[in-house]
């Protein structure tokens, strides 16, 4: 409610008490002390007007103001007018504010508000779990304080903010952030930050798989060419250079067709969007498949393999990718163990899991080589891998294979005992038996 002050209102009030004044104190013959004391009275009355009025404003919890008479209702009123406009402003801006916190914490990426003294209005809780910042103990604090990486401070102090910038977080040194920062308002900077570990990581991946293929090409087609280049001379080439640099010719090509075949197999089980539980694969009829070809591998390497199958153990999955897993390990054995070794593949049941493993006795593999097995083209002993015709891709198809079959790859060596490669497979992908509903068993 709007109450309009009047002057003319107010005068005439304090004329009219002053009238009243005048004529008690001509009734009283006293005019001069009824002046005084009506003066002293007003006086009073404004002064404790005032002390309430103070008193509401500053330490009354109340918002509405208390009933007074006169000019005084007029000023409280105003007040209270001016209060409730701004509790609604402030509401309103709180709701404003609330909900840019709120669209801030739903960004997938860190965001942290910087004034133009390089410290910190806000950030949202990506930025506090992503960078290490802490709300509200860093509010206020120089950014370049807290994330202090050198490549950032760059970036930040250039004031060239086009591009952005790659910088490991400040608190896990293992992921990459892209920081980008955007000028705004009144000197305010916008600093967000997005987790592109992985983008890194595949960009990384394929510069290294195109230097592998290449690498891995360019060693065959040297030896090629330099045969090749020889060719229009045979005449003068003894026949059993010749018959030497044909053998080594085909060596040479055969490698890089099956680097080629590797590959592509590769990407087949990488792209394969086949469902393994449709068709039961007969493992037990595959590993006798496999022996006899491992047999044949194994004529100059006269190891001693012993096959310890569960004849009836057949799973569910791609018969294709199945094969290549299984005879992957067992080749992989028989090549890197030194002659004669004893190679022992098993084929059976373990706590209702189909497992399998190839287990050898040759050199080992050193620790710190475990874990990168099965990245492509990762070869302990690049010289050895080499010569046996190996492209460094085996168990990396190993491992798609199994991760396409819901299992991992476990390896475990020891120097100058063995290794032994094993996986599992759960109970869903074992073939039930028909007639009983149960898993089949073995004799
Ligand atoms: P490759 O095609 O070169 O054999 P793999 O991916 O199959 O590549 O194997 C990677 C590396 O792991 C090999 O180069 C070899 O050094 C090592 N390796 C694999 N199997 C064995 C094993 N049974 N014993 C010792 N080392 C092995």
């Amino acid at each position: 409610m709007y109450y309009p002050f009047s002057w003319l209102k107010n005068l005439l009030r304090i004329g009219g008490f002053y009238v009243i004044v005048i004529l008690i104190g001509l009734y009283f013959d006293a005019l001069a002390i009824a002046i005084a004391f009506g003066s002293t009275w007003l006086l009073g009355f404004y002064s404790w007007h005032m002390y309430r009025f103070n008193r509401w404003i500053w330490h009354s919890k109340k918002m509405t103001p208390p009933k007074v008479p006169g000019f005084w209702e007029h000023v409280y009123e105003g007040v209270y007018y001016i209060q409730r406009r701004n509790r609604r402003k402030r509401k309103e801006l709180t709701r404003m504010v609330k909900r840019f916190r709120e669209g801030s914490e739903a960004l997938p990426d860190a965001t942290v508000v910087v004034d133009s003294n390089a410290c910190i209005v806000w950030c949202n809780r990506l930025a506090r779990i992503e960078l290490g910042l802490r709300w509200p103990q860093d509010s206020g604090r120089r950014v370049d304080n807290l994330i202090r990486h050198p490549k950032f401070i760059e970036y930040f102090h250039s004031g060239k903010y086009d591009y952005p910038v790659e910088v490991p977080s400040p608190s896990n040194v293992q992921k990459i952030f892209e920081y980008r920062i955007m000028p705004y308002g009144e000197d305010h900077l916008l600093l967000i930050a997005r987790d592109v570990t992985r983008l890194t990581q595949l960009e990384q991946m394929r510069k290294d798989f195109v230097a592998n293929v290449s690498h891995e090409l360019r060693t065959p087609l040297t030896v090629l060419n330099g045969y090749l280049e020889m060719l229009p001379n045979t005449e003068n080439v003894p026949p059993a250079f010749l018959k030497k640099a044909l053998g080594e010719m085909r060596s040479q090509s055969e490698r890089m067709q099956n680097l080629v075949e590797e590959l592509l197999v590769l990407s087949r089980i990488e792209a394969s969007s086949e469902r393994v539980f449709e068709k039961p694969v007969n493992v037990p009829q595959m590993l006798s498949a496999i022996q006899v070809e491992a047999n044949t591998l194994n004529k100059d390497k006269g190891h001693q393999i012993d096959f310890d199958i569960d004849a009836s153990l057949k799973v569910y999955g791609i018969e294709t990718e199945l094969r290549s897993a299984f005879s992957n390990l067992i080749f992989n054995a028989i090549n890197y163990t030194p002659s004669p070794g004893k190679i022992v593949v098993t084929w059976n049941r373990q706590d209702g899991h189909a497992h399998f493993s190839v287990k050898d006795n040759g050199e080992g593999i050193p620790e710190k080589h475990l874990n990168r097995l099965t990245e492509r083209f990762y070869r302990v002993d690049k010289a050895r891998s080499r010569k046996t015709g190996g492209s460094g891709l085996g168990l990396s198809i190993v491992k798609h294979v199994l991760t396409h079959h819901n299992s991992k790859l476990e390896i475990t060596s020891e120097i100058g005992v063995g290794s032994e490669f094993s996986f599992s497979f759960s109970s869903e992908l074992s073939v039930q038996n028909p007639s009983t509903g149960k898993l089949e068993k073995t004799n």
